[in-house]
């Protein structure tokens, strides 16, 4: 049975100004809503007491056992709002079943999808004066960020029996600013993996990044955004950053991807983008593809673009490759990065309402 939300709306809400001030310039993940969603779940009792209320600090136990041992997970999505003013979300069924699949991997129990879909309409609702206009194509919108962990206090490994979900929304605004698409330049960590066979790198789960900051931060030493990550075992395959997928855009039309091979986050711009590429005329693969193969086709100049993708910046332009030693990029001059161009604006027009959503996938919030 559906979970009933009691909404408790706080007297203190941000007044328009102070919202106003902030939706002008939201930057991304600086400032929350007025409200959050809170859903608890014991082993006796199942899920209970779901609630819309002011958005506050949790009371945790410092035993908590999140604190310990990381049994966490989270999702990422948006609100769009539309130029009739209703607001939207893309493919909520995708993340509902992701959140689902990392929580089976963690230990954690799973929300039906009724439910988490339910309470991210209970807080954008509430908190719909926070998703903003998205003037003139422009690209803000509202991110609603979902999450479970385990609160119950309890030192010892095993799954909690009590267990926390939540749901935050903050705003954000267009992610490259006005100066048009950045391309990122990327590191290849060779001494740092994501994930390894038989991890967690297919769950989207907290522990997964702090990992990647490591092979982060390598990658900013040496002057780059990012780091890329390899296959744990061989170090020879691609497999993605640390939060976005990997595309490579061939001059003969094929667009390839690393497959799923367990270590890998199933993007749901990925999949999305693997649709949209034939309706765009080109040949989509999901293959595991060796990095010197990236290398190779640089310098042969066979390789027309390579783009990055995720909700968050929807699709970034990559510009130069690094590794110890060495160096590649595929930008010639002249370089538009006409496919990723074409597909970020395919995606934005179908998220935004401006183009008809044939494939179905908007949910109205
Ligand atoms: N890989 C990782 C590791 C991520 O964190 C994300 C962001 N969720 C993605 C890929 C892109 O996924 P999505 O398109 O669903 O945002």
């Amino acid at each position: 049975m559906a979970l009933e939300f009691t909404v408790t709306e706080r007297a203190d809400r941000a007044s328009d100004d102070a919202r106003a001030k902030i939706l002008a310039d939201p930057g991304f993940g600086n400032y929350f809503t007025d409200h959050m969603v809170r859903i608890a779940w014991d082993a006796a009792s199942g899920w209970h007491d779901a609630a819309v209320s002011a958005y506050e600090p949790f009371q945790l136990d410092p035993a908590a056992a999140v604190l310990h041992y990381a049994q966490e997970i989270f999702e990422g999505m948006k609100a769009y709002r539309h130029a009739d003013g209703s607001v939207w979300t893309f493919r909520p069924e995708a993340n509902a079943a992701r959140f689902a699949r990392s929580a089976t991997r963690l230990a954690l129990p799973v929300l039906p999808e009724a439910d988490f879909i339910e309470s991210l309409k209970q807080l954008t609702s509430i908190d719909k004066s926070w998703v903003p206009e998205a003037a003139d194509g422009g690209e803000a919108s509202l991110y609603l960020r979902p999450f479970m962990f385990a609160s119950e206090a309890f030192l010892g490994v095993r799954p909690a029996k009590s267990v926390t979900f939540s749901v935050i929304a903050s705003p954000a605004g267009a992610y490259f600013g006005g100066g048009g698409v950045k391309p990122v330049n990327l590191w290849i960590s060779t001494d740092y993996a994501r994930a390894g066979e038989g991890g967690t790198g297919n769950a989207k789960c907290g522990g997964n990044y702090a990992s990647s900051l490591a092979g982060q931060l390598e990658g900013i030493a040496a002057g780059c955004d990012q780091a890329v990550f390899l296959d744990s075992s061989t170090h020879t395959y691609i497999e993605e950053l640390g939060g976005m997928n990997l595309f490579l855009v061939y001059r003969d039309g094929r667009i390839v991807t690393p497959e799923l091979t367990g270590t890998i986050l199933e993007g749901v711009t990925r999949s999305s983008i693997l649709e949209l590429a034939k309706e765009l005329g080109l040949s989509p693969e999901e293959r595991r593809i060796p990095i010197q193969e990236w290398k190779d086709a640089a310098a042969a100049g066979e390789l027309a673009e390579v783009f990055a993708c995720g909700t968050a910046a929807v699709v970034t332009p990559v510009g130069e490759l690094r590794w110890e030693g060495g160096s590649c990029d595929h930008r010639r001059e002249g370089h538009t990065d006409e496919v990723a161009t074409r597909i970020r604006g395919t995606l934005l027009d179908i998220q935004y309402g401006r183009a008809e959503d044939t494939h179905g996938w908007l949910t109205r919030l």
